[in-house]
């Protein structure tokens, strides 16, 4: 099972509470995934899902919340690339209360509106069950091993910056909206901000599993910098010891070790029985104790002198 999958059936899991969160949750699986058809001379409501575990929930929210039952079918469709699909459908009275109840039908009856409901003037507590609602019905998850990305997918640009802007009401500004062909992608690639979604969402423990792989990832990468660090510094050690070797090595084809004065003539010695030895390394291979930076000073008297 996905990553998205897995968040899914945790969200499905979510008890709701109150009745304007049930019902902000049902206008966005609404606005993400029914349409309406003629059936009669009246319209129907007909939801349309991937994710079965969704439909049973919509199913029972309905039920529960508006005392309506939708009938549930599967049935294989084009435009789902031939994948096999959940189809809830209401008879045509029962399409006008739930269409009433969220708000997408005037009073009157005479018209209908699927779009996208300005939801900022909605409840605070409402926010969480909007962004589950459309999450479920159009959301993805990158797993979180691979990087961070949360992305729901709509089919008009006005829904996808309502989206956008209840990302926002609940600290994700980084969320951005873009189009790509049909269709408006609202996404967020930020570890913090998804973790911020799985929070506001009710998926605690998907937010739970993505904390503690990004502190895996962290100590990791920080472990890195250090190893990488370390090679540079070796790397770096190495060339300074070789120049020294080279250049001890020039001057002796022209002079002898004991024209020096005795400690230089010591750390020179030293350096070409040891050519990639560091400095601390060199320090045990003088005849008498030094330290490292009476070392550090000799060497670098010896490569005036001789330089
Ligand atoms: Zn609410």
């Amino acid at each position: 099972m996905s990553f998205s999958e897995e968040v899914k059936e945790e969200l499905c899991r979510v008890r709701t509470q109150n009745a304007c969160c049930v019902l902000s949750e049902l206008s966005a699986v609404t606005q993400s995934t029914a349409s309406l058809a003629l059936s009669g001379g009246r319209f129907c409501l007909i939801w349309r899902m991937e994710h079965i575990a969704l439909a049973r929930r919509v199913l029972t929210l309905l039920k529960q919340h508006l005392d309506v039952s939708a009938q549930m079918e599967y049935t294989l469709i084009p435009q789902f690339g031939g994948r096999r699909i959940c189809e809830l459908k209401l008879d045509a009275k029962d399409s006008e209360k739930v269409l009433l109840a969220l708000g997408m039908m005037k009073a009157d009856g005479s018209g209908f509106n699927l779009g996208a409901r300005n939801m900022s003037s909605g409840r605070k507590c409402c926010r969480g069950a909007y962004l589950r609602g459309f999450f479920l019905s159009s959301g993805y998850l990158l797993t979180p091993e691979k990087g961070y990305r949360l992305e729901i997918i709509l089919d008009s640009r006005e829904k996808a910056e309502a989206v956008q802007h209840i990302l926002q009401m609940n600290g994700i500004w980084g969320a951005a909206c873009r189009q790509q062909k049909e269709k408006f992608h609202v996404t967020t690639e930020s570890g913090d901000e998804v973790i911020a979604a799985l929070t506001v969402m009710g998926a605690v423990n998907a937010m739970m599993r993505m904390e503690n792989i990004r502190i895996e990832k962290e100590s990791k990468n920080r472990a890195n910098r250090a190893f990488n660090c370390d090679q540079s510094n070796l790397r770096k050690q190495l060339a300074k010891a070789k120049a020294e070797a080279d250049l001890i090595g020039e001057y002796l084809e022209a002079h002898t070790l004991e024209e020096l004065p005795e400690k230089l003539r010591e750390v020179a010695r030293a350096r070409m029985e040891n050519p990639t030895a560091s400095l601390e390394e060199l320090t045990q291979a003088l005849p008498s104790p030094i330290t490292k930076s009476g070392l550090y000073h000799r060497m670098q008297q010896l490569m005036k002198l001789i330089g």
